[in-house]
């Protein structure tokens, strides 16, 4: 029977410099005890977050974790008994103080396996005030070889007393070069890199997001949608026919072609747009309304998905309705 050798989570190649850092402030024990890792969503934070817990425990980590010892093969095999993983529960969209007391016991236990214990909290922006103020003492006090994760994409979100006790490590954009040479091997092909690299505003991750079939056929959809109104569709039916799809995305890519619309509506210049396959749409829709209107529109898109991450919309096929309808006024003025 063949064994399977775990292959344990690397970094990207944009992040190998910082990655360096931690080696080099692991080695000399000078790593702070709690990090914070943020970035836009799609710059690999996760990833990176990934490649950091197998090197915290991996019994022999060289440059990386080495993928053979009884500490990588556990972590492969998905339980590991030191490291605890906190994120909002299935269908949430916060951390509440439950999972935080579950933290404050664990990192008043020994290690297990006799190396570190990691706690990964993501995304922390999640943790409501309780949680975070529950997490504090834990997060100045933590014992010894304990280290605390955190993950934001907008860490002014997070409660300022938690930034304060974390070292804050920025991930870095890669250069597009580097990014498109990435993407070119993830989805087999130069002109699928390119394209969605464009589409995802220049995050690489966010791009393989972008380019999955589901992602796909939601886009194709939405464009569609997009089409049909330029036509005269009636708002409410199109609504009705993109129900059971995720309001959130739908509002991210009103966002970035509301977005398209204004770099359009203002320069006139096509290769400003980031999702040139809507130009035709793009051309009709602009002929229609003014650069504010479009502005205003993305106001209210911006507000419902702040609203949608504060806690849920309690109707999102209403919300969906009055986007499309608000669309579709415009378009029609
Ligand atoms: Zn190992």
């Amino acid at each position: 029977m063949a064994v399977n050798e775990p292959t344990p989570a690397t970094p990207l190649p944009w992040h190998a410099p910082l990655w360096q850092q931690f080696v080099s402030l692991h080695r000399g024990a000078r790593l702070p005890h709690a990090l914070l890792l943020s970035g836009p969503h799609g710059v690999g934070k996760q990833h990176f977050a990934e490649a950091l817990v197998g090197y915290l425990l991996c019994n022999t980590p060289g440059e990386m974790a080495c993928g053979q010892c009884h500490g990588c093969r556990m972590l492969a095999s998905g339980y590991h008994p030191d490291l605890l993983r906190v994120s909002p529960e299935e269908g949430k969209r916060q951390i509440r103080i439950d999972p935080i007391r579950e933290v404050n016991a664990f990192v008043a236990q020994t290690a297990q396996q006799g190396g570190h214990r990691v706690i990964v909290l993501s995304p922390a922006e999640a943790m409501n005030v309780a949680a975070a103020n529950a997490l504090l003492k834990s997060l100045e006090e933590p014992g010894e070889r304990t280290q605390f994760v955190l993950l934001a994409d907008v860490p002014s979100r997070m409660l300022a007393t938690i930034r304060s006790r974390c070292q804050h490590w920025s991930l870095p954009l890669p250069e597009s070069e580097q990014s498109l040479e990435w993407l070119s091997t993830q989805l087999g092909n130069r002109d699928e890199a390119a394209f969605w690299f464009q589409v995802s505003g220049g995050l690489p991750l966010l791009a393989t997001e972008l380019a999955t079939p589901d992602a796909r056929a939601l886009r194709k959809q939405l464009h569609e949608t997009f089409d049909a109104l330029v036509r005269g569709a009636e708002p409410v039916a199109e609504a009705a026919r993109l129900d059971r799809q995720s309001l959130e995305s739908i509002l991210w890519y009103g966002i970035a072609w509301l977005e398209d619309l204004i770099r359009l509506g203002l320069s006139g210049e096509a290769d400003e747009v980031r999702n040139p396959d809507l130009l035709p749409l793009y051309r009709q829709a602009v002929k229609n309304a003014r650069v504010q209107d479009w502005f205003r529109l993305l106001d209210f898109a911006r507000e419902q998905r702040r609203l949608l991450a504060a806690g849920g919309n309690p109707n999102p096929q209403l919300v969906l309705e009055a986007w499309l309808v608000r669309w579709s006024t415009l378009l029609r003025s």
